[in-house]
């Protein structure tokens, strides 16, 4: 099904990175949707998690690990870790993955499974995201995977010279996708797909 899911989802639909698509063959995406959806776990759509939050499609995970365009020397973080699977993916495509998230309990849970699989250059922590995390910055790339209605400005400062930020802003439920670039300390912005994802939220539960 894993096999399936790369070829029909991902690679036709123009991922051709051989290190993305073997990403997301060693990643047993199963092990991080819900019991009671393991048998979807390789559909083309996102699905459920605890908190009501999602795990996203995984054309949508390939599709915003390519837009990063990562080296194996690359510290990447990410805003949103969820069930922990676009982390696992950027993990075996880089050096290092910072990941924080809002809910403790989705946070934990990913976190246990991390060490289960063995994944262990993946550092996870809960917090609001919005703030970055500053005491591993500079990061050479930066996902975010809820959507803030503008971009934090902390995750700007966090970028490295160099750096590539992939994030969904607009208001909920419909959003761009938009990837930046920071060159010479100057930001250049573009939007490169509409999507659809949870609102990023504060600690009082309300969207940024
Ligand atoms: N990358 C995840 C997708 C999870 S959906 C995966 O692969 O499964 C987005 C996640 O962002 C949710 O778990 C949500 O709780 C989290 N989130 C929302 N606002 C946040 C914030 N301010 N800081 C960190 N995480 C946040």
């Amino acid at each position: 099904m894993r096999q399936n899911m790369v070829e029909t989802q991902i690679e036709a639909r123009g991922i051709s990175s051989p290190k993305i698509l073997k990403a997301f063959m060693n990643v047993e995406r199963h092990r991080f949707v819900l019991p009671r959806y393991i048998s979807k776990a390789y559909d083309d759509n996102p699905l459920p998690i605890d908190e009501g939050q999602t795990i996203s499609q995984p054309y949508i995970v390939a599709f915003m690990t390519q837009s990063l365009n990562l080296k194996q020397k690359d510290k990447v973080l990410e805003i949103g870790t969820g069930s922990g699977y676009q982390a696992a993916i950027l993990g075996q495509l880089c050096d290092s993955v910072y990941t924080v998230e809002i809910f403790p309990k989705l946070g934990k849970k990913a976190n246990d499974l991390f060490i289960e699989l063995g994944y262990s250059n993946i550092y996870s922590k809960v917090g609001d995201g919005y703030e970055g995390w500053s005491e591993h910055a500079p990061f050479d790339a930066i996902i975010v995977t809820c959507s803030p209605t503008h971009i934090p400005q902390p995750l700007k400062d966090q970028l490295a010279e160099g750096g590539r930020m992939v994030i969904p802003v607009g208001s909920y439920p419909f959003q761009n996708l938009v990837l930046l670039e920071k060159r010479k300390g100057i930001i250049r912005e573009k939007k490169i797909l509409p999507v659809r994802f949870v609102p990023m939220l504060d600690k009082e539960g309300d969207r940024y």
